[in-house]
């Protein structure tokens, strides 16, 4: 048997120059998310009509609940456009919600096809006294419901209760492909849910230490990308192995300025590695003011070593907000697992707060860290990530 979701989309509706562009992407995207469990898609003025196998009903609403694009979806009957089958859908639907104990509703309508005998008020005020004359104990809340009936008429009637947010946002790769600096610690996954959310299609690249970072702390990665791919629909996770410019930079580098020169080594290694893949900006998970690497003069620094746009969506956030989105999108609890990704014998005690430009770009060249970073590249190991939701 199959069962119906009516799925609003986002953003979309307001783009109106390239609307069918980011429609048709949704559209693939859910196709290739939802697999064989999905037996019908159509879309009609900014709904999506998806009909699923029943079986398959909560991973579908786990999939939805992570698909960039979508607003919120629902459940829902479909039925012709006459009152009388609206009427019954309705009281259906009512009579599901009261068997759960809820008894003050509201009704809402709309009514997309003008054709439909009923106006939208009078279609909501049906329904509530259907639903009043036989569902006894309900009552009418306009305010306060414990559930909304919503009958909307289009090219078909639809009706529904309890709709699911979504995360909102545009269809995953309508602004292209990004690639995400992904250590082991809270900030960079919830960037990268961020902006996978904002259309980037995302590749994620953590750059390893071994021996000095440990087997775990890249097993914590790879679970870290796992949670990442319910969102990103898959990526692809490039390791890149970082030991041997570590090193150079310990024994060349003053010691103030270590952390700043790895940083700017990564940057310039995750750009090469962009070109590569294709991918047309970088995501990081800084936050300004929140360690010595990133106050406004040092990031101007590590940023100078590449011309990519780079999306630090965090910027602005607090570690509180930071660590509220890690929890929602169930990154939280691997982040906090106690392998370092970031060795104490790479961090210096005393880091520059304010890198001077000339001076800190004079200390890079120094380093001649180039055939380092073509060692590097070239060891780059890529293990796909498959999209999937927890549980399923
Ligand atoms: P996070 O919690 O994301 O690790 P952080 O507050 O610890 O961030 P830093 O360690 O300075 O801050 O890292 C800043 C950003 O640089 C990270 O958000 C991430 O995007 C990137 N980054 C740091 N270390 C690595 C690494 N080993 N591999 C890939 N990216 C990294
Ligand atoms: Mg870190």
């Amino acid at each position: 048997m199959d069962t119906l979701y009516l799925v609003k989309l986002g953003e979309i509706i307001l783009k109106l120059g390239n609307r069918k562009e980011f429609e048709d992407r949704l559209k693939a995207d859910l196709k290739r998310r939802l697999g064989g469990a999905l037996k019908r898609l159509e879309l009609s003025h900014g709904r999506i009509a998806l009909e699923v196998e029943l079986e398959r009903a909560a991973f579908v609403e786990a999939a939805l609940a992570r698909t960039p694009g979508i607003n919120g979806f629902a459940r829902a009957i479909r039925t012709e456009k006459q009152p009388e089958a609206v009427l019954a859908a309705a009281l259906d639907i009512a009579r599901a919600e009261v068997a759960q104990g809820k008894r003050a509703f509201k009704a809402e309508s709309r009514r997309a096809d003008k054709s439909f005998p009923l106006d939208s008020y009078g279609l909501s005020s049906e329904i509530g006294h259907l639903v009043l004359e036989n569902c006894p104990g309900t009552r009418v809340d306009l305010h306060a419901p414990q559930f909304t009936i919503h009958a909307e008429i289009r090219d078909k009637a639809y009706v529904y209760a309890s709709p699911i947010q979504g995360i909102r946002g545009l269809p995953t790769g309508s602004q292209g492909r990004g690639l995400l600096l992904l250590s082991g610690g809270i900030d960079s996954p919830v960037a990268g849910y961020l902006m996978a959310r904002r259309g980037l299609a995302l590749d994620a690249v953590y750059f390893h230490a071994y021996p000095y970072t440990s087997a775990e702390a890249q097993e914590k990665v790879i679970a870290l990308a796992r949670v990442l791919a319910g969102y990103t629909g898959g990526l692809s996770l490039y390791t890149i192995p970082f030991t041997a410019t570590q090193m150079r930079i310990k024994q060349k580098a003053r010691e103030e300025s270590t952390t700043l020169m790895m940083r700017a080594a990564m940057m310039e290694l995750a750009e090469r590695l962009a070109f590569k893949i294709g991918a047309n900006s970088l995501v990081t998970g800084e936050s300004l003011g929140q360690v010595a690497s990133q106050t406004a003069e040092n990031l101007r620094f590590t940023n100078s070593r590449v011309k990519l746009p780079v999306f630090r969506p965090l910027v602005g956030l607090d570690k509180e907000e930071t660590i509220e989105l890690a929890r929602k999108i169930g990154s939280y609890n691997i982040s906090v697992l106690p392998y370092e990704d970031c060795c104490v014998l790479f961090s210096p005690k005393h880091p520059i707060l304010r890198a001077d430009m000339t001076r800190e770009s004079g200390a890079y060249e120094e380093l001649e860290l180039g055939p380092l970073l073509d060692e590097a590249l070239k060891g780059a190991e890529r293990k796909a990530i498959p999209f999937s939701v927890p549980g399923f």
